[in-house]
């Protein structure tokens, strides 16, 4: 994101806003931003799911994930599940959709959850990525 100057008091400030209007790479940035925006979990954060899950599963933290993943797959957005326990992971759901009818944007949550499964099977794990480099350092 960049600010435009309105009223140019300076030779700098007049500088500046040529140079935003010169570069098209701010208005590309925003259209990325905004494609990825389409592909999200429209979670709003509400919480009305949350007290219905039978495993206790931080729901809207899964949702933003998946949608962050679904962005940008990357380590460090899966990292954020990384170091719950296992009967919290987003692989504890059983499925049972009791989250899913409280939901006021009616999010297909288990459904979102198998995705998310998913996509996190094909990130690697930073405590893995760690370990590896362990190993390596011990060798060299
Ligand atoms: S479907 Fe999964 S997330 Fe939803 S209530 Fe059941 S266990 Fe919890
Ligand atoms: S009820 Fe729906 S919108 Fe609200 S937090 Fe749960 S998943 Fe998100």
């Amino acid at each position: 994101m960049t600010m435009i100057l309105s009223g140019m008091s300076d030779m700098r400030q007049m500088r500046e806003n040529v140079k935003t209007f010169e570069s098209r790479r701010p208005l590309n940035a925003i259209l990325s931003v905004t494609e990825g925006m389409k592909d999200s979990v429209p979670c709003t954060g509400c919480r009305y799911c949350t007290d219905h899950c039978p495993m206790g599963l931080d729901i809207p933290l899964m949702m933003n994930t998946c949608s962050e993943l679904r962005f940008a797959p990357v380590i460090n957005v899966a990292m954020r599940l990384e170091n719950l326990p296992a009967e919290k992971q987003p692989s504890a759901c059983i499925g049972c959709g009791a989250c899913a009818r409280m939901c006021p944007r009616r999010i297909d949550i288990p459904g979102v959850m198998a995705e998310l499964n998913e996509r996190l099977s094909k990130i690697p794990k930073w405590a893995d990525i760690c370990r590896q480099r362990e190993k390596a350092a011990k060798k060299a």
